[in-house]
């Protein structure tokens, strides 16, 4: 097939295609699942779709497009000089509905992360990740603590038996 059209408006046009697949995303999975976390993709029933789903850290993951998802000060999070209004309007829009399935998410329980595509393959930004997300895992030890409160209680009770 023959490229017509000029690489970077190809790759601009591509990107508007909301991929299940990407590099970044791809990048992301390879790395959660070889730290160990287990994960469901793309739950639709959820806000916005999380591209992860982690059900035991109660945890969703994000990997955000910087163009359209507006990374803030990232050089990929350019605006295209034609068409201003346009795009102003649909990047606002982009964002407002972000923010809006990131409460919505907060309001049922998850814990929501963001990876930037800029960082996808970035160790350091996606070890952090991986380590805030195990930090969320229900402590097994967290159930088998003695109630320390009834225990002393009790005890106050022995002893005022054998005073008494
Ligand atoms: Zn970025």
């Amino acid at each position: 097939m023959t490229d017509i059209v000029p690489q970077h408006v190809r790759s601009r046009m591509m990107s508007r295609i909301r991929s299940s697949d990407t590099r970044p995303e791809r990048a992301v999975r390879k790395f959660i699942h070889a730290a160990g976390l287990r994960y469901r993709l793309h739950h639709g029933t959820l806000p916005g779709r999380p591209d992860l789903v982690l059900p035991k850290y109660k945890s969703v993951v994000f990997v955000h497009g910087c163009f359209w998802h507006r990374h803030e000060g990232c050089p990929y999070a350019y605006c295209p000089k034609s068409n201003d209004a346009f795009w102003s309007t649909k990047f606002e829009n982009n964002v407002r509905r972000d923010a809006r399935q990131v409460e919505l998410l907060r309001g049922l329980g998850w814990n929501v992360f963001v990876i930037w595509e800029c960082t996808a393959e970035t160790p350091g930004v996606l070890q952090r990740v991986v380590e805030e997300i195990r930090a969320l895992a229900p402590s097994p030890a967290a159930t088998q603590i003695p109630p320390l409160v009834a225990t002393a209680k009790s005890s106050t009770e022995v002893l005022r038996v054998a005073i008494g």
